[in-house]
């Protein structure tokens, strides 16, 4: 059984740990043998803790043995993003200036998931405070694409992306600002889930733009993104924007199908795909269609307005959030005769220059006199989003469009512009902006690059996107079959 345990998806290996068909121990010493042979080609983690790894499997085994109830998580590596505080490894978002700071707290999504029985392997690589969509801004260190490692992950979450995409851990939590889930899973052919704003408690989560980050499960299945879904999705009073809404069983959900969904793809995100990915997205289209679904093509003008607006609205609440790293409360401290001249040093040395980019941006676009022309112009976009969203979902239940418009783009190759950088990040946005939930499933490749598809659906609509992944997936899986 030892053998397979890297071919067992997150709910059986459990189901095998609460059997006493695989230890913990067993389960974690195979995945930590694959960490040992793809992180120095992969550069996904920052940090790694083998020995407590073991430690915590050894604790689910014991307390198996002791007869209690384990839970659906039993023995199931994962891997947390770095901006998610943890106790039991330091948190940097990246950043050298919270290089080597330990919080004092779990994050409540890492209380969760370790409660539910899962064991921690280590933290993964982002874009410095989550702010790209490449990896490539970490302070620390490149993260490779496992397809290809002269290419990217996709970012921010690129580091959770390439664990899972090489097998260094089962599941991953990632965070999605403007796409930081879905376009890294996209990349990396794996399955990305951002959930409706509030579903996810933020408590613990380094804030880059409070009205639009989440937080979610990717992983190498949609029904492993289900089941960490479930484990994840609830209110927590620690986060004054957490929902209380019930929890649907979302992997028994699955095998629904799709037959009465009306679907919309949406053209207008179509257009700016590469052929490859729009075929893609087509061929996903017509899928759904044959499984019984009633697909329609859909223009909705206003979702290509997000990108701008994004841009104003995040970088404003970013100069905001990120106003607390002065150099006295946490991490890096800078040299200086003064108060003033020491908080100087910390945020010159200490940031990276995207993050300053933004900083300076965001500030900008708050200051007096630009505030009207920028930010409220831009939250004037947002609703106009959020408004044809809202019309479009009165006749869909589901739009489907490319997560990302191209396949993942070689190491350096957008790093020089900002701006084409940016742009990778259209088709994600808009759901950001509303703060519905939409997620990014593998379907078809360019040269064996993995292409995703995303389908976006109204609020609270989770269990209706993981039903249609679920179908595109096994549609996918049949086809490779025969
Ligand atoms: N790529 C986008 C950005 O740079 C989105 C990042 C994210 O979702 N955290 O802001």
């Amino acid at each position: 059984m030892t053998d397979g345990i890297l071919t067992l998806d997150a709910g059986a290996l459990s189901a095998a740990v609460r059997s006493g068909e695989v230890t913990a121990v067993e389960a974690v010493e195979a995945y930590l043998a694959q960490v040992a042979v793809q992180e120095p080609e992969v550069d996904a983690f920052l940090s790694l803790d083998a020995d407590a790894a073991i430690a915590a499997a050894e604790a689910v085994d014991r307390a198996r043995a002791s007869g209690a109830a384990l839970g659906p998580l039993a023995g199931v590596p994962v891997a947390f993003k770095d901006n998610l505080c943890t106790t039991a490894f330091p948190t940097t978002a990246a950043s050298k200036i919270l290089e080597g700071w330990v919080p004092p707290y779990n994050a409540t999504v890492v209380d969760r998931v370790l409660a539910a029985g899962a064991i921690a392997i280590g933290k993964t690589n982002l874009d410095e405070f989550a702010m790209g969509s490449s990896t490539e801004n970490s302070g620390y260190k490149i993260t490779r694409n496992p397809h290809d490692l002269d290419r990217v992950p996709g970012g921010s979450s690129g580091g959770s992306a390439a664990v899972i995409a090489s097998r260094m851990a089962l599941l991953a939590l990632g965070s999605d600002t403007g796409g930081s889930i879905r376009q890294p899973a996209s990349l990396s052919g794996i399955v990305g889930l951002k959930p409706t704003y509030g579903r996810v408690s933020r408590y613990g989560l380094l804030a880059y733009a409070s009205s639009l980050d989440q937080i979610g499960p990717m992983a190498a299945t949609v029904k492993d993104a289900a089941l960490m879904a479930e484990v994840i999705f609830g209110h927590d009073p620690m986060d004054a924007t957490s929902l209380r809404a019930p929890i649907p069983a979302l992997v028994n959900a699955l095998m629904e199908g799709v037959t009465s969904f009306r679907v919309g793809l949406v053209s207008d995100l179509l257009e700016v795909a590469s052929p490859a990915v729009a075929s893609a997205v087509g061929r996903a289209a017509a899928t759904l269609a044959q499984l019984g679904a009633k697909v329609e093509t859909i223009s909705i003008p206003e979702l290509a307005l997000g990108l701008p607006a994004y841009y104003v609205v995040a970088p404003a609440e970013a100069s905001s959030n990120l106003a607390r790293y002065d150099g006295v409360r946490y991490g890096f401290r800078g040299n200086g005769e003064t108060a003033e001249e020491m908080m100087v040093a910390s945020r010159s040395e200490g940031f990276g220059d995207e993050v300053k980019r933004r900083i300076m941006l965001g500030t900008y676009a708050l200051s007096a006199g630009y505030y009207d022309a920028f930010y409220l112009r831009a939250q004037r976009v947002r609703s106009l989003v959020r408004t044809a969203f809202q019309e479009a979902y009165s006749r869909f239940d589901l739009l489907l469009s490319p997560t990302s418009p191209t396949t993942a783009f070689k190491i350096g190759e957008r790093s020089e512009d900002p701006v084409e950088m940016y742009r990778s990040d259209v088709c994600t946005i808009p759901s950001n902006l509303s703060g519905d939930p939409a997620i990014s499933v593998p379907f078809g490749d360019e040269d064996g690059l993995p292409i995703g598809v995303q389908l976006m659906g109204p609020a609270l609509s989770e269990e209706r996107l993981l039903r249609a992944a679920f179908a595109l997936e096994s549609a996918r899986a049949e086809e490779g079959e025969r």
